[in-house]
């Protein structure tokens, strides 16, 4: 209770009120890149400096997934289900098969490494659509000091059939979280570059996707503050929920900042999960949070 703050009346129809924040686990570093299983009713999430994942069980509790994750940082499911993640230490997106096999569907650019591949999206063509930021390589904290190959911090869209691998837009300083909309006629991109330049960016642009195979008309489509973008998700609606130091920030398909979610951490990414896709989950620092809404995920499955 006490945790929203209003700015807009188009906020009151997405929260409820009486819905409060529990707090699902402790105890991590940095937990990042939640994802939600339906079929098993559970959460997934990254610990990148503890080099592991989690998972949490409604009424079991919080578990060991994946011990040495290579510092998997982002993750997501494709349309069939299979969890991809962007790992930080190996330089990579993989897919995790169903009998648990680890599938390469990107780890260079025309033979060049990637930087540290951070959060990623799948579009319903069955693309990987993933940012490239150099926070992994940056120090060994959350992946392994090295330096990058490419000339740039790209957005890369690869194609898990033929193994291509393309830029989809060049023009970001630090290109972090990213989702489409709900019919998937616009991508939205974080820009993170203050993280590392007072002066940097640290608003999360629209693009048009057009053919499907790279964007443009980048526009800002909303500054975030304080603090910066790093993950976020859009609801059925196209309302977009965006982490941000003091919370999750709800802004209008118009841009407009509608209300905030208040958390005692700084939230890191978010995902909607639960039966019914109304349970947001936030990845914060040393801990998870959720809060039921009145909004469901769009993403899919
Ligand atoms: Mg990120």
């Amino acid at each position: 209770m006490g945790c929203y703050e209003f700015h807009d009346d188009r906020f009151r129809d997405r929260i409820h009120r009486n819905a409060f924040l529990e707090t699902i686990a402790d105890g991590m570093l940095w937990a990042e890149g939640p994802v939600y299983f339906g079929d098993g009713n559970y959460l997934i999430w990254s610990d990148i400096p503890n080099n592991r994942m989690m998972r949490w069980l409604p009424g079991t509790g919080v578990e060991l997934f994946r011990a040495d994750s290579n510092y998997a940082n982002g993750n997501t499911r494709d349309r069939q289900g299979r969890l991809v993640s962007c790992e930080h230490g190996t330089r990579r997106v993989t897919r995790t098969e169903y009998d648990g096999t680890i599938t390469v569907l990107a780890d260079n650019y025309r033979g060049r490494k990637l930087n540290s591949p951070n959060d990623v999206v799948v579009k319903s063509d069955g693309s990987v659509w993933f940012t490239d930021p150099p926070y992994g390589i940056l120090s060994d904290y959350e992946g392994n000091r090295a330096e990058s190959e490419l000339d740039g911090c790209y957005v890369f869209r690869a194609d898990p059939d033929t193994a291509q691998v393309d830029i989809v837009t060049d023009d970001m300083v630090k290109p972090n979280g990213l989702a489409f909309s709900p019919d998937e006629s616009i991508l939205y991109i974080a820009d993170s570059g203050v993280s590392h330049d007072p002066d940097g960016p640290h608003h999360i642009r629209a693009f048009d996707v057009g053919d499907g195979q790279k964007v443009d008309n980048g526009r800002v489509f909303a500054e975030i503050n304080p603090g910066l973008p790093d993950g976020f998700r859009l609801d059925t609606d196209g309302y977009l929920w965006t982490s941000a130091r003091d919370g999750v920030h709800c802004y209008a398909p118009d841009g407009t900042l509608v209300g905030k979610i208040l958390t005692p951490e700084r939230v890191s990414n978010l995902t909607f999960g639960g039966p019914k896709k109304n349970r947001l989950f936030m990845t914060a620092t040393t801990s998870v949070y959720s809060i039921y809404t009145n909004s469901r995920g769009a993403q899919s499955p």
